[in-house]
């Protein structure tokens, strides 16, 4: 059984006038995280949006130190970008889809993903989103630890920092076995 996880593909970080933007390299991927998206909903796989959220004026949240505010809950920085949130709002009522907060990098950290994985009998995911290096990748990291195979793909993944993105795809390869296609 295999799952999706859809990560944090919301106007903050890939529109142009985003508050913590991917910019060019988010935009470039919209098509095909749309299609993949769609495949995997209408397939029947499990299809989850782990989505970013934070309350305004948190001091006591690490990324407030680094970033600027983003992804405030309530606000449309938060909703899913372009095509993407078209057809959120078309299989969102799906009994296979499902969104969620996350508050970390990690999709698992804070979250019940891992326990709803494990119900389904999922052992392998699919991630897609932004950012390649630091999102995603927290996510890969933590689902190696908990013995997931992994599977990354290439052109529905993006990242500001292009450098950043070449080294997390070696990464996912060489030291988290990862299928990245
Ligand atoms: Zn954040």
């Amino acid at each position: 059984m295999r799952a999706l996880i859809n990560i944090d593909y919301t106007r903050d970080f890939i529109a142009s006038d985003g508050a913590l933007t991917c910019g060019a390299p988010g935009q470039a991927i919209e098509r095909e995280i749309a299609r993949l998206t769609k495949e995997f909903a209408e397939a029947g796989d499990y299809v989850v949006f782990a989505v970013d959220v934070h309350d305004k004026d948190d001091r006591f949240h690490p990324e407030t130190k680094l970033f600027p505010p983003h992804n405030i809950r309530g606000t449309e920085g938060r909703d899913l970008y372009g095509e993407l949130g078209v057809l959120y709002e078309s299989i969102r009522r799906l009994p296979n889809v499902r969104y969620m907060d996350k508050t970390r990098y990690s999709a698992f950290t804070g979250t019940d993903l891992d326990l709803k994985l494990r119900e389904r009998g999922i052992s392998e995911i699919h991630l897609v989103g932004v950012c390649t290096d630091i999102c995603v990748l927290h996510t890969a990291v933590d689902a190696y630890h908990r013995n997931y195979k992994i599977v990354v793909h290439e052109k529905a993944v993006a990242s500001f920092d292009p450098a950043g993105h070449e080294w997390a795809l070696r990464h996912y390869r060489n030291c988290l076995g990862a299928e990245v296609v």
